[in-house]
């Protein structure tokens, strides 16, 4: 049986709180890794150019005491600095980064696709909505595949029904986009009130 109007626009009402979600889950996912992939690659370059200040200049090698201390301290951040690029070849940074700044644009665009079809503003409402749902099951398929934790799809549930002023099933909008510290109200699909 065909789907009426109304239920199209239902069903695409739940799909913007629903590509809302997943949107904010990349977009915190891709600021977290940006600010990581910006330490480490400065690091990358601080540490030989320090280094190579300190063995070019004269006025240090009057004080050679410092000069030690600075190779020391040097040499535990180049440590570090390594190991935080070991840590990001393992866990893929650079592969994630990309990925997350891709699935906020598709998640984007698919937000703002099912809002006109909610509003009932999209032109061939029917097909527009079998288009829309196909593109969302081939989205959602890759996004799986990217570990989304319980804690990720509460917050991004909170960030949807935030958006589109809905209360969740347990009956409240969130007010706040995280979960608060004392919650009143629990519940497993917003994370409580
Ligand atoms: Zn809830």
């Amino acid at each position: 049986m065909a789907m009426t109007e109304q239920q199209i626009q239902g069903e695409a009402w739940d799909n913007v709180v629903h590509s809302e979600g997943t949107r904010t889950i990349f977009e915190d996912r891709g600021r977290v890794l940006k600010a990581r992939v910006k330490i480490r690659d400065f690091l990358s370059v601080f540490v030989p150019i320090v280094v190579a200040f300190i063995y070019s200049t004269d006025w240090i090698a009057k004080y050679p005491d410092y000069k030690n201390l600075a190779l020391v301290l040097l040499s535990i951040v180049g440590v570090f600095q390594v190991l935080m690029s070991a840590w990001s070849l393992v866990s893929k940074w650079d592969e994630d980064l990309a990925y997350s700044s891709r699935a906020v644009r598709d998640n984007y665009e698919q937000r703002e696709g099912w809002k006109e079809l909610a509003k009932g503003q999209a032109p061939d409402f029917a097909h527009t909505f079998t288009l829309m749902k196909d593109r969302q099951k081939l989205i959602d398929s890759h996004d799986s595949e990217r570990d989304i934790s319980a804690s990720d799809r509460q917050s991004g549930m909170r960030a949807g029904l935030i958006l589109c002023q809905r209360p969740c099933v347990c009956g409240i909008v969130p007010q706040s986009a995280k979960k608060p510290l004392w919650v009143r109200k629990p519940c497993t699909v917003c994370g409580g009130n």
